[in-house]
């Protein structure tokens, strides 16, 4: 069987297309979403591609699901007013297109409607 196709998210995490990263440990990567829907628009994003959304992360590893919790609050604190939202899309019909778990950080004004 061949393996499973790479997500961009994969292949930003090897460097094999670029990103605008703003922060990076062993674990986890965040970038800048290449179509923001807000002034600041990250996408953090676990580097592991084990888990495809939110549900199977938190039940797979708790510990990461937190540690993206936390360091979108550091990046709110240093790239937005420390305020946020913070979206998992999970399943094609309410948009997730990249099936590799992330966490939109959305901060700034948002756009009416
Ligand atoms: P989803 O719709 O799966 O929740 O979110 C995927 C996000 O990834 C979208 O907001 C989309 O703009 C972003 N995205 C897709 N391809 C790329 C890329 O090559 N680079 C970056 N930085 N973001 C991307």
């Amino acid at each position: 069987m061949s393996a499973p196709e790479k997500t961009v998210f994969e292949l930003i995490v090897e460097r094999a297309i670029p990103a605008d990263i703003v922060f990076e440990n062993d674990r986890v990567i965040a970038f800048r979403d290449i179509a923001p829907q807000a002034p600041v628009h990250l996408l953090v994003v676990p580097k592991s591609s084990e888990y495809r959304n939110v549900t199977e992360l938190a039940a797979g590893d708790p510990a990461l699901l937190a540690e993206v919790v936390a360091i979108a609050q550091q990046l709110a604190d240093e790239y937005a007013s420390g305020e946020y939202r913070l979206v998992f899309n999970t399943g094609s019909s309410v948009g997730q297109t990249v099936f590799h778990v992330h966490a939109h950080l959305l901060g700034g004004h948002l756009p009416e409607g």
